[in-house]
């Protein structure tokens, strides 16, 4: 069967992008299990940093919004304090429900030009469309720094993204590197296990701020406003001003938990070397101070390297792609350099900045992407 648009991932995303395609009546295959990164690659209980007038799947109409999901099992219309993992999850059920979204379960294991069409491979299966939009998601690019992937052991450290091993943490003396959310997630994590952590940032103070406070629509529309106008501005500005506009923070509610759980602090900490020996790991820094550890986590985040996503790597479709930074180069419609493939979520961050790192992020995206961009083909 050939479908005009195949969606890659079944993200936040990827359900949006459906979302809007079945609206502008494109033919549409959705590939992946839905929300699976949510489902097993983040930690159970795990409360959003997002608000929950944020957390919401794009749709072209008003929507099925947290709110309304809130209101339609009975409860209060609007979520207090951070929205549950769970919550989340069982919203994101729904709205596929109600927006009548299937997904083709396996998963794509190539994907190929062949003349004007591309074909996809997934579950054994062959598939075929005239579009394609990646929105595979952050998992397949966990940022580690190379201090630490070239001096540890493998076994000594693992990217926040990954499950803790199985020698226990009770006791156990952790390092957790990084200084934005993902890192005090981890360190939460672990402190709670009963191992004795410290975050060990490079930031001199951590950005310590209360997402919760953001009033829902008024901030939605302006994350439209300001994407809209950085998507945009000519390279040279709008990449600086998108760095600019992405620092690194943290949210007050789990900095206060991890004072809570006893856990410790090293900022300021640049140019760390790290070696191991029979004592276990060090981190040397450079103005003198040294910390020993047990094992180190990576809560450094995710960058994209193209040349490395596993739909791509070594593919001919790669050489024909213009990168800058790992990133695709795209239009400020999401298309790339070559003919009908698209980019969406983090994987677009070049064109359509910090929002890609969040959910509330996608409506700008999928109305670009799908409304502006493939349903004008
Ligand atoms: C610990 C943590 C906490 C976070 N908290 C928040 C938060 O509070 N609020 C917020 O807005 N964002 C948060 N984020 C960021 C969040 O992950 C992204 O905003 C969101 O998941 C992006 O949606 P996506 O659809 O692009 O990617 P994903 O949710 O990752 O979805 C992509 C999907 O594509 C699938 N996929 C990949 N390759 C293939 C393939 N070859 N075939 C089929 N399917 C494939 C993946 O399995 C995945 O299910 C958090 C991230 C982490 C790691």
């Amino acid at each position: 069967m050939k479908v005009a648009l195949a969606i890659v991932g079944a993200g936040p995303y990827g359900l949006g992008l459906a979302a809007h395609a079945r609206g502008a009546g494109i033919s549409c295959q959705l590939f992946g299990r839905p929300m699976s990164f949510w489902r097993e690659g983040m930690p159970e209980g795990m409360p959003l940093r997002s608000p929950p007038a944020l957390t919401l799947l794009s749709t072209p109409g008003a929507g099925y919004t947290l709110e309304a999901h809130l209101e339609a099992r009975g409860g209060p219309g609007a979520a207090r304090g951070p929205v549950p993992r769970e919550l989340f999850l069982e919203y994101a059920e729904e709205f596929r429900r109600r927006e009548g979204l299937e997904c083709t379960a396996g998963r794509v294991d190539v994907l190929a030009r062949e003349g004007d069409r591309f074909v996809l491979q997934a579950g054994g299966e062959r598939h075929e469309a005239t579009d394609v939009v990646l929105a595979t998601g952050p998992a397949l690019h966990p940022w580690v720094p190379p201090q630490v992937s070239e001096s540890l052991a493998r076994s000594s450290w693992r990217h926040s993204s990954e499950p803790p091993g199985p020698e226990g943490l009770a006791g156990a003396r952790i390092l957790v590197l990084g200084g934005g959310q993902s890192a005090m997630e981890a360190a939460a994590l672990s402190a709670r296990a009963g191992a004795r952590v410290t975050v060990v940032a490079r930031a001199r103070r951590l950005r310590v701020v209360d997402s919760r406070g953001i009033p829902g629509r008024g901030a939605i529309a302006l994350v439209h406003r300001s994407t809209a106008v950085l998507r945009r501005l000519p390279a040279g500005l709008r990449r600086p001003l998108a760095r600019l506009l992405a620092p690194t923070t943290v949210e007050t509610w789990s900095h206060g938990v991890l004072r809570g759980l006893g856990v410790g602090f090293c900022l300021g900490a640049r140019d760390g070397t790290f070696d191991e020996g029979p004592g276990g790991i060090h981190l040397r820094l450079a103005d003198g101070r040294g910390l020993a550890a047990d094992r180190v986590v990576c809560g450094t985040g995710y960058r994209v390297e193209l040349s490395r996503h596993p739909l791509l790597a070594g593919s001919s479709l790669l050489a024909a792609l213009r990168t800058h930074d790992g990133l695709p180069v795209l239009d400020d419609r999401g298309r790339s350099s070559v003919e009908g493939l698209w980019f969406a979520g983090l994987l677009a961050w070049d064109r359509f900045g910090p929002a890609s790192n969040f959910v509330f992020g996608a409506p700008a995206q999928c109305r670009a992407i799908i409304d502006r961009g493939v349903a004008r083909r």
